[in-house]
């Protein structure tokens, strides 16, 4: 059987079976597949590099984003930077105080891909009608943005390589607060891993920091990426992790229209609990601000070699 072999640094990675490519194309930015994996299900890679599987997905996109609904007082305007997948969309539409969710994505054929072949994902959101799909440059749409229009923005971006580059660096970060509608505003990411990247989670803590006042660190081990992965809560006023138990359940009964399949207070609660590993890669001495001038991370490694 063939093999997935991704590398989560230089000395380590992880592997999955393949039993079959179904579907292989080339968009004017990536190398787009579809496989069917036994121990995740279908598979959607980018690049060879494993994006989202049917199977656990929810742990991944869930932590993204309930946590940023839930903390913002009445997140109604949503912006969505990359996920063409759909599954921050879907995540995003379940929350009845929404009203408009903005989704900039780069390559139009990965949501027409993901649409086709694995719609399970993004279950009905791209024909929501409170959705706009922005088929472009992440970082320009935010630049041109002239109004402060958005309550909550997610970033569902490839990892720190190619065109997503520049949208971890401090400059982009200050743009994206710029649109954010008030101090309450939030913005969420994931963080790299902790465990296997310990210099690239530093790095965007301590690039976050430059720009917000409170920046809040969430972690989940997220079967498909191999590891103990991370997301970033970030805003000047609103405190992503300081929920008591019975908020998030009421807040997410009153909110939410469906029950998360992952995701419940106690896990919000195991979600944000102090992790170690985080804490030693912040005294990291290669962890540094990362900013356009130089946004090469200083950890980049190639996961296909
Ligand atoms: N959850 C995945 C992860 O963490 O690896 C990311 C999934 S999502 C499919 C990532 C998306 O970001 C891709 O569809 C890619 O085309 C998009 N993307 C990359 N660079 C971008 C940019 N500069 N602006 C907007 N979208 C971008």
């Amino acid at each position: 059987m063939k093999k997935i072999i991704e590398r989560l640094n230089p000395h380590c990675g992880f592997f999955y079976d393949i039993s079959k490519v179904l579907v292989r194309t080339r968009s004017a930015w990536q190398t787009i597949e579809l496989a069917e994996s036994p121990e995740f299900g279908k598979v959607l890679l980018l690049d060879g590099i494993t994006q989202v599987t049917q199977k656990g997905e929810e742990r991944y996109h869930e932590s993204l984003v309930i946590p940023a609904m839930l903390s913002h007082p009445a997140p109604a305007n949503v912006l969505i930077v990359g996920g063409g997948d759909g599954g921050v969309l879907r995540e995003v539409l379940r929350f009845r105080t929404v009203r408009k969710a903005v989704m900039v994505e780069l390559d139009e054929a990965v949501v027409s891909f993901s649409k086709q072949y694995m719609p399970q994902i993004s279950d009905g959101a791209f024909d929501d009608p409170r959705v706009e799909i922005v088929i472009g440059d992440g970082r320009a749409y935010v630049e041109q943005c002239s109004e402060a229009s958005f309550d909550v923005v997610l970033m569902d971006m490839t990892d720190p390589f190619g065109p997503s580059e520049k949208l971890y660096t401090k400059e982009f970060f200050a743009q994206v607060k710029r649109v954010l509608r008030g101090a309450e505003g939030v913005f969420a990411m994931h963080g790299e891993s902790p465990i296997a990247r310990p210099v690239a989670y530093a790095c965007i803590e301590k690039t976050l920091r430059e720009v917000f006042l409170c920046v809040k660190s969430a972690f989940a081990f997220v079967p498909m990426y191999g590891t103990l992965w991370s997301f970033k809560f970030a805003s000047d006023t609103c405190d992503c992790g300081s929920l008591c138990e019975d908020d998030v359940t009421s807040l997410l009964s009153a909110r939410s229209s469906k029950t998360p399949k992952y995701w419940n207070a106690q896990i919000y609660k195991a979600l944000f609990a102090v992790e170690p590993a985080a804490i030693e890669a912040l005294s990291h001495p290669e962890a540094r601000i990362i900013e356009d001038r130089n946004p090469c991370f200083p950890d980049a490694f190639d996961p296909k070699r």
